[in-house]
């Protein structure tokens, strides 16, 4: 391979990676980029399955943003389908005097997520919800939302009430799952990216640009890298190569790896991704119905509701099993274990990577953070100015 050709390296080509290289071509440098797997797009990836149904390799993926310049960029190399998510959980009916009777199908009913003032009716009946959902807004005049954590918080004996319903119908099973810990005991931003609202507003996102890419990720992934100062090698892993670079290196996988594990590996969760495919036009009423409080995984996403697919007589599903991750052959670390000694093992590495100045860790391995795409675009657009 003839390295010296390239002003600069990205290892990667997911949204950190793609996103830079692009920025940093179009400023007339030329960009090697060098990707582990057998594929661009990172975790986003997206691909048909043997059904020919548009499915999402590594979860379930919608992209939401408030931020223009990056909305701005992204669709230079996509449309986008006009698509809102809404999730609901599907929970099993424990208490019949609560639940209203036509609420219940086969033994579960149905609450809105994020918990908002219509899940209030839907638990607790039209009356007696609007009458919960009042107390809620006089508690909480100034606010359109709340944290499950700030929830509890609350004296008031009724709002307290309120509070252990959903900590107990919504977060503290899923969360066990999840996580394996508690909602007290993860990051409290964690929560907080699901609130419960004040309002009826049933989206999971409430972002001013919202959609899919109209032709999927990698088709918008394959139109960023597709640039004459671009050069993408496939299924070459970057670190053995990283010695030889000349100039500035972008660096988007794990931290920990790139330094051997030194200082002992960063905890990750992982997840098992479990793909079925139907013969039938429609399993679920929602993108994603997530299991809040019972089943070994967290929720079900049936792609055609995201993607918009036009596929008659099959659909395919996928549900999530979370579980610690372990560093085996063919896991991949999902999420960064937001807590005060991980931080502080991963600044351990920060400082290891800072003593090479050439060296930009970028991304949400790298970064050790839980960065949604948008982020992670912006933070690369704002890397390749800086270079
Ligand atoms: P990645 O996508 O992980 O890309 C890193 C790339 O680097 C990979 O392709 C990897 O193979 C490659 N790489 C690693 N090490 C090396 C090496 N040594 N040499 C060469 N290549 C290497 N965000 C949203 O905004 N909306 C969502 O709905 C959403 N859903 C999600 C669902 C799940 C289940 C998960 C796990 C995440 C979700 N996210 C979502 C977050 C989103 O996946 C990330 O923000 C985004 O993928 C981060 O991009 P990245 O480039 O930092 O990392
Ligand atoms: N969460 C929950 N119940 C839900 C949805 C979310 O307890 O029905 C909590 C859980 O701790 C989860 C976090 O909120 O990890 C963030 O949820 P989100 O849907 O944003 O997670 P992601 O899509 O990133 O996996």
């Amino acid at each position: 391979m003839i390295l010296d050709r390239f002003d600069i390296w990205v290892a990667g080509a997911g949204y950190a990676g793609a996103v830079a290289a692009r920025a940093l071509a179009e400023q007339g440098k030329r960009v090697l980029v060098l990707e582990r797997r057998d594929h661009i797009g990172g975790n986003a990836y997206d691909c048909l399955d043997g059904a020919g149904v548009l499915i999402h390799k590594y979860g379930p993926h919608i992209f939401h943003t408030n931020d223009r310049k990056v909305f701005d960029f992204l669709s230079r190399f996509t449309q986008w389908r006009r698509y809102q998510h809404r999730v609901i959980a599907n929970i099993p009916r424990d208490n019949p005097e609560v639940v209203p009777a036509h609420k219940v199908t086969d033994g579960r009913f149905f609450l809105p997520v994020p918990f908002n003032l219509d899940s209030l009716k839907n638990a607790f009946g039209e009356r007696e919800g609007k009458r919960l959902g009042q107390k809620l807004l006089d508690a909480y005049p100034a606010q359109s939302q709340v944290t499950i954590l700030e929830l509890r918080q609350n004296p008031d004996p009724e709002v307290a009430a309120i509070a252990d319903y959903v900590y107990e119908h919504v977060f503290v099973h899923y969360t066990m799952k999840q996580w394996g810990q508690t909602p007290e005991e993860i990051d409290p931003a964690t929560t907080a990216r699901v609130p419960v609202r004040l309002s009826q507003d049933d989206r999971y996102f409430q972002d001013a640009y919202q959609g899919m890419p109209l032709e999927g990720y990698t088709r918008m992934f394959e139109r960023m890298l597709d640039h004459h100062n671009i050069e993408v090698r496939l299924g070459v892993d970057a670190r053995p190569l990283l010695k030889e670079a000349q100039g500035p290196v972008i660096y988007t996988g794990q931290a920990d790896e790139l330094f051997d594990f030194k200082f002992g590996p960063l905890p990750y969760r992982t997840l098992d991704f479990k793909f079925e495919t139907l013969s039938q036009d429609c399993f679920q009423t929602h993108g994603t119905v997530n299991y809040t409080v019972d089943q070994d995984f967290t929720r079900i996403t049936e792609f055609k509701h995201l993607t918009g697919q036009d596929l008659p007589g099959v659909t395919t599903i996928v549900k999530e099993y979370s579980r610690a991750y372990t560093g085996g052959e063919g896991e991949t670390p999902y999420y960064a274990i937001i807590n005060r000694s991980n931080n502080a093992l991963y600044a351990k590495y920060r400082a290891e990577a800072d003593k090479y100045p050439n060296l930009h860790l970028l991304g949400r391995l790298a970064e050790y953070k839980y960065y949604n795409m948008d982020a992670i675009a912006a933070r690369a657009l704002e890397l390749a100015e800086r270079l």
